[in-house]
């Protein structure tokens, strides 16, 4: 499951650190051509289609990173600048949401120690 494959990824590391051991990656499904972001371990290659659930989605190599370069004017940079910062938050915000669900889980379960 990836969720937890990510919080392995992060073992040993300030919760804080998060962004840097579990990256923002943009994924395309090659059944339905849907395009999502997807927070996963480092060096993922392929996610779950949150759409069709497929297990096929591949992981959108640089496509991004070329975009932003395409970027003509100071105007376009901010408006993808921002639009990547409401992104990025969007993300933070479902995986802390999820997070703490993994956490409840585990608490109910009686697990951890
Ligand atoms: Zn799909």
């Amino acid at each position: 499951m990836p969720l937890f494959a990510a919080f392995d990824a992060c073992d040993g590391r300030s919760w804080r650190d998060y962004d840097s051991c579990v990256p923002v990656y943009e994924f395309r499904c090659a059944s339905c051509g849907e395009r999502f972001d997807d927070l996963v371990p480092v060096g993922t290659a392929s996610a779950t289609c949150p759409k069709c659930g497929v297990a096929e989605a591949e992981r959108v190599l640089s496509a991004q990173a070329a975009q932003q370069r395409l970027v003509r004017s100071q105007g376009d940079a901010r408006k993808q600048e921002r639009k990547n910062a409401q992104t990025h938050a969007r993300a933070k915000a479902d995986f802390s949401a999820r997070r703490r669900a993994v956490d409840r889980a585990r608490r109910d379960s009686g697990g951890g120690s």
